[in-house]
C-alpha cells in the first residue's frame, strides 16, 4: 500500500532531491550493467570462477566506490544503498516471472525518484507536515491523508515529474499490520470497562452477569439496613467479597490474555501517563464497602462504584504487566492532558469537541470518530512525535536489514 502526497521543497531543495535522483539512477544502472555481465558471462568462466553478484557484494562495491568517487560521496548512503535493493527488487519480481528483465533508467531532468528509508515524519499542522531527507533535512509536504497511516509507513518514495514532486509513503498492508513486525498502537480507557485502540479495535474488560449485578445491588441493599457488627452483617459482607474475588479473577485472566496479545502483535504501544493524569483529573471519592450510600433506588451508583474501583487497580496493573512483557522502551507515557478534546485528523482542541461521551465531532473539520477511538489515535500521535523529536527511533521502523547496511558501508 502506498500513500502519494504532493512535495513542496523549497528551490535549494529541490536541486538537492534531483541530485538524490541522479544517484539513484546512476547506482541503479551501474548495478544492473554489473548484474547483466555476471548473467551473460557465467556460462563462459564456470561455476567456480566468478562470485555471484548479489546485494550485499554490491552494497560493498558501493561503499568502495564512494570511497573513490567524490560526486557520489557528496551524495547520501542511504538512498545510494536504497537504489541498489530497488534493483534487487526488480530482477526478484522477474525471477518470480511479475515482471520483465529490469531496464536501464534514462537520464532526466523531467523524471527521477529514489527512496527513502528509516523514515522520520512530523506533522506541523492540519494541512502541513514535513519529511525528513537524507542531506537535505525536512521537506514540506501537503497532508490529505490519515496522519496515522503515513506514519506507521517504514520508507517512502519520492518521485519527480513533470515538473513536480511527490512523496509515496509505502505502508504495510492492514493483515499484515497486525503481524508481529512491531507496528504502533495508541489505548486509551474509557470510564466504563473499555480500551479503545486507535487502529478501532475495542477490548470489553469483563464484568459481572446481570444477575451478578443485581445480587450485588440487593447484598448491599440489605448491608445499608443491617446493624453495625450484626452477625447478618458479616454474612452479607462475606458474600458481596465473594462476587467481589469472583469480578477480580475474571479480570486478572483477561488483563494476562490482553496484555500477551498486545505485547506481542505491537513494537510500540503509546498510553496516557496515569501519573500526570492522576494529577491534572479530579479525584474522584473512593467508595468504601463498609459504609455504602444509604439510598440507593436502582443500584446504579454502587454498580458504577464496584467498576470504577476495580478499574482503576486494574489499569495500573495492566500497564505494569503490558511493560514487562514488552522490550525495554517499547511502552509510552504520553502526556494525557485534552487528549479526549484534542481532533486526530487536524489536531484542533476545543472542549466543544466531544460532542458526548462516546461521540467525537471536530467542529474545524468536521471530523467523527468514536471519542475513546479519536484520543487513542490521539495518544498514539503525541508519542511518535515524542520519539522522533527526541531523535530516538521508533521501534518497527529502522529493520535489522537497513543496520545491517550501514555496517557494511563503514567497514
Ligand atoms: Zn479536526
Amino acid at each position: 500500500m502506498s500513500i502519494r502526497q504532493r512535495l513542496y521543497p523549497t528551490a535549494g531543495q529541490a536541486a538537492g532531491l534531483m541530485e538524490h535522483c541522479h544517484h539513484a539512477r546512476f547506482v541503479f544502472n551501474i548495478g544492473l550493467e554489473q548484474r547483466s555481465m555476471w548473467r551473460r558471462d557465467k556460462h563462459l568462466r564456470g561455476p567456480l570462477s566468478a562470485p555471484r553478484v548479489n546485494t550485499a557484494t554490491q552494497m560493498r562495491e558501493l561503499a568502495e566506490l564512494r570511497g573513490e568517487a567524490e560526486w557520489l560521496r557528496a551524495g547520501s548512503s542511504s538512498v545510494q544503498q536504497a537504489a541498489l535493493r530497488d534493483l534487487d527488487r526488480a530482477f526478484g519480481n522477474f525471477f518470480a516471472g511479475r515482471a520483465k528483465y529490469p531496464k536501464f533508467k534514462r537520464r532526466s531532468d523531467r523524471e527521477g525518484s529514489f527512496v527513502i528509508r528509516d523514515l522520520s515524519v512530523r506533522r506541523l499542522n492540519r494541512k502541513w507536515g514535513e519529511v525528513m531527507v537524507p542531506k537535505i533535512g525536512r521537506v514540506r509536504f501537503r497532508i490529505s491523508r490519515d496522519w496515522v497511516q503515513i506514519t506507521s509507513a517504514s520508507s517512502a518514495r519520492v518521485t519527480h515529474q513533470n515538473g513536480a514532486w511527490h512523496v509515496a509513503f509505502t505502508t504495510p498492508a492492514p493483515a499484515r499490520r497486525m503481524a508481529a513486525t512491531g507496528a504502533a498502537v495508541g489505548i486509551d480507557r474509557d470510564v466504563a470497562n473499555t480500551l479503545a485502540l486507535s487502529d478501532g479495535r475495542m477490548f470489553q474488560a469483563p464484568s459481572l452477569t446481570t444477575g451478578e449485578q443485581s445480587r450485588f445491588v440487593r447484598l448491599q441493599q440489605r448491608l445499608s439496613r443491617q446493624q453495625k457488627d450484626s452477625r447478618r452483617r458479616g454474612k452479607t459482607l462475606e458474600k458481596l467479597a465473594v462476587l467481589r474475588r469472583r469480578l477480580e479473577a475474571r479480570r486478572s485472566d483477561w488483563l494476562e490474555q490482553t496484555t500477551t496479545t498486545l505485547a506481542r502483535t505491537h513494537g510500540l504501544i503509546a498510553v496516557e501517563d496515569l501519573r500526570i493524569r492522576n494529577m491534572v483529573r479530579r479525584p474522584k471519592p473512593k467508595p468504601d464497602p463498609e459504609t455504602p450510600t444509604v439510598f440507593l433506588p436502582n443500584g446504579a451508583r454502587a454498580k458504577a462504584g464496584l467498576n470504577r474501583a476495580i478499574l482503576a487497580s486494574a489499569w495500573g496493573r495492566f500497564l505494569t504487566r503490558l511493560e514487562h512483557k514488552m522490550p525495554e522502551g517499547n511502552l509510552l507515557r504520553v502526556d494525557p492532558k485534552n487528549t479526549s478534546r484534542t481532533c486526530a485528523a487536524c489536531g484542533h482542541c476545543a472542549p466543544g469537541n466531544r460532542e458526548s461521551q462516546a461521540v467525537f465531532e471536530c467542529q474545524a473539520c468536521g471530523h467523527e470518530a468514536h471519542a475513546d477511538t479519536n484520543a487513542a489515535i490521539v495518544i498514539l500521535d503525541r508519542a511518535l512525535r515524542t520519539t522522533t523529536a527526541a531523535g530516538h527511533a521508533v521501534s518497527g521502523r529502522t529493520s535489522p536489514a537497513s543496520a545491517g547496511s550501514a555496517n557494511q558501508l563503514a567497514a
